[in-house]
């Protein structure tokens, strides 16, 4: 059987996969990003292409209807809402799942036809952080560096990552370097002992958001052991002194750690010139992680270490494209291409392509307070493609309640039954991984194509071709006559065309003019793509930054002050090894439930022994809105005075773990990031 080369649907690693209408897969020897390696939910993927539990036709009111009928009516709501409120009065809560064409038409839609920015999506609740803080270092949203570096560096500090859990086969790439080549050092920071933590030579058991305060002392003593690359700095750099300052006045003792713990640490970093430092959900989903990140990038930028092999900072994305939204704006506060919504400029270069009636000229809602607008009464019409808030966001029943209150919801999703689907007034069937076509982008900025090797079950139609339906019946037709995600890649690099001249890091024009042979047939590209064919591999090694002065902006940032007050843990909510977001595909393979069945809390044995709880005791876990029940795991890879419950379960699973529940919604001012990390809660025998 002939098999198709596309890409994985679940984490940022982006591994190529082939596969088959009979459900072989295998991981693609020619993808580099993994080079033939799959992990266990990339392999079991053949066993999640069943149609049980599909939504396989348009239903309006929970009655079956035609697509006609069903996205006239999406059209006249949002059209009806947009008239009688304005454009601010409507709202699309999207996916990092979505492909790249899907994002760029909901985006082309919401921004430069209705005019409004309220178009969020659930990258919100895990890069949001990361973009902020590239923005207000770099100028731009950029990741400097490749998985390559990975492998070349001669120290890979991990800070809040279980990169072996989260990212499987970038974890298998560094165990495979280090076997390679013993010398190579791994540090692990982390409040909690993890499956990645064994790989490490060094495992830092931090208090939870005290990542800023072990950063500014490393940038402290990096300036007082003369570490600093003076004339990379000089050159390049903005804001030292600051930050240095701000480095030198912070206590590293809230991080917990012992003298020789920070000693060691400090030596290894200063004293390698080849670092990479990959850090993931640990550091963004916090109140404070727009400043962790930034007290990251102050070490790389103080020492010149990156951009270079083996060396830089490096964020790796949580979901397939995540990347990909980010480009083509698909976030409340940005424009595509990695454009300002601030700057008149950019604005009008995006209007003038697309030949828009409007652009949007403000942010727009970023997820937390636009499911609390929902709450509020303020939004008239909602759109949810391809995610679960319901479940997924911080204070999830008050979303799910605030979703209700909304007079018009519309979700369109590949299942017939999830928490957000029961609230929806129209539910519009959408294709699967497999059935659908289109691009994604990976945590180092390659662009793949998922392509489909299924036919279309039922119904269902690609959330492009949804989009672009409705978009046709709110009148915006000629706008939106693509007949194939090839015309709407076409378009985008040619907007990026457009666009070039702005001389941001984001750049495909050389992939304008792509007909649906080259289209059909690209391989995975790392992007800038320029039209003159040059590319940038790494950045930012001789500077070139993208703020107006072309210098790097390093950030005075302080710690935060956490109370403890001796009643409440710590909740840190995560992912397992064989599951994915809200396990709508993988709990359908039987082999992916076997790992770990139910949900669960990790806690102390001394918080154990303090609350009279054994294993397995069920607990109750309750936030200020809500709370959870599963059952006790004891165990001392969790911190006294912690918990770690993973966030997967839903009501159709098991209710009782619905864990967001009980988070409360705080977000990082700067990024508007949920502190899914973060929470205060207690905890009892239930
Ligand atoms: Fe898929 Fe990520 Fe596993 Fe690769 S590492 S196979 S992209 S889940």
């Amino acid at each position: 059987m002939s098999m198709t080369c596309t890409t994985c649907p679940y984490c940022g690693v982006g591994c190529g996969v082939l596969a088959s209408a009979d459900g072989t897969i295998k991981g693609d020897p020619d993808h580099p990003s993994n080079f033939g390696r799959l992990c266990s939910k990339g392999s079991a993927l053949g066993e999640t292409i069943t149609l049980e539990g599909r939504l396989l036709a348009p239903m309006v009111n929970k009655q079956r209807a035609s697509w006609e009928e069903a996205t006239a009516l999406v059209a006249e709501k949002f059209s009806a809402a947009i008239k009688e409120h304005g454009p601010d009065s409507v709202a699309f809560y999207v996916s990092g799942q979505l492909l790249t064409e899907d994002y760029y038409v909901a985006n082309k839609l919401m921004k430069g036809f209705i005019g409004s920015a309220n178009i969020d999506t659930n990258s919100r609740l895990c890069m949001a952080s990361s973009v902020a803080g590239h923005k207000r270092a770099f100028g731009t949203d950029t990741v400097p560096g490749t998985y390559e570096d990975f492998e070349e560096a001669d120290l890979v500090v991990l800070v809040g990552s279980n990169l072996a859990w989260c990212h499987p086969i970038l974890f298998q790439r560094l165990v495979a370097a280090k076997q390679a080549r013993p010398d190579m050092r791994v540090v692990n920071i982390d409040p909690r002992v993890t499956a990645t933590s064994d790989l490490a030579d060094l495992h830092l058991a931090i208090n939870a958001d005290s990542d800023t305060a072990l950063f500014n002392h490393l940038l402290a003593e990096i300036a007082s052991r003369g570490a600093v690359d003076d004339d990379y700095v000089a050159k390049n750099v903005n804001g030292f002194a600051d930050a240095l300052a701000a480095a030198q006045d912070s206590d590293v003792s809230s991080t917990g750690l012992s003298a020789a713990e920070i000693e060691d640490f400090t030596k290894l970093w200063i004293n390698t010139e080849r670092v990479v430092t990959i850090y993931s959900q640990g550091v963004n989903q916090s109140a404070v992680g727009t400043d962790k990140v930034n007290a990251i990038l102050n070490c790389h930028l103080a020492t010149g270490r990156i951009g270079r092999a083996g060396m830089g900072p490096f964020s790796v994305t949580g979901q397939p494209n995540a990347m990909g939204g980010r480009e083509v704006g698909g976030l409340a506060n940005m424009l595509a291409n990695h454009l300002d919504l601030e700057n008149p400029d950019h604005r009008d270069t995006v209007q003038t392509a697309w030949n828009a009636p409007v652009i949007a000229d403000h942010a727009g809602l970023k997820a937390v307070d636009l499911f609390q607008a929902c709450a509020d009464g303020k939004i008239k019409a909602l759109w949810v493609m391809s995610t679960n808030p319901a479940v997924s966001m911080p204070d999830a029943a008050n979303v799910a309640q605030a979703i209700e209150n909304v007079p018009f919801t519309v979700v369109s999703d590949i299942l017939k039954d999830t928490d957000t689907g029961a609230l929806a007034d129209v539910l519009l069937p959408a294709a699967g991984w497999g059935e659908k076509s289109g691009t994604v982008t990976n945590s180092e900025r390659r662009i793949s194509r998922q392509r489909a090797f299924l036919p279309l079950p039922g119904e269902t139609r690609p959330d492009w071709q949804i989009i672009c339906d409705v978009a046709q019946k709110m009148g915006f037709g000629e706008a939106f006559e693509f007949t194939s995600p090839a015309e709407v890649f076409a378009e985008y690099a040619a907007l990026s065309e457009a666009t070039a001249k702005f001389g941001k890091d984001f750049d495909i024009s050389g992939l304008a003019g792509l007909d649906e042979a080259d289209y059909d047939a690209l391989k995975p590209t790392q992007w800038p793509i320029r039209a003159n064919g040059s590319t940038t591999e790494r950045f930012f090694a001789d500077g070139g930054f993208f703020h107006a002065d072309s210098k790097a902006k390093m950030l005075p940032v302080k710690p935060p002050k956490h109370a403890e007050n001796g009643e409440t843990f710590r909740l840190n909510t995560g992912r397992i090894r064989d599951q994915w977001h809200t396990m709508t595909r993988t709990a359908r393979a039987p082999r992916l439930n076997q790992h770990l069945a139910e949900p669960f809390a990790e806690i102390n044995p001394t918080d154990a022994l303090r609350l009279g709880i054994k294993d397995a005791t069920l607990l109750r876990i309750s936030g200020e809105h809500g709370s959870a029940v599963v059952r006790a795991m004891i165990t001392s890879k969790v911190q006294a005075g912690t918990i770690f419950v993973p966030m997967h379960w839903t009501a159709q699973f098991a209710a009782s773990g619905r864990v967001n529940h009980a988070v409360a919604p705080v977000t990082d001012p700067v990024s508007g990031q949920p502190a899914l990390k973060g929470a205060d809660v207690t905890v009892a025998p239930f």
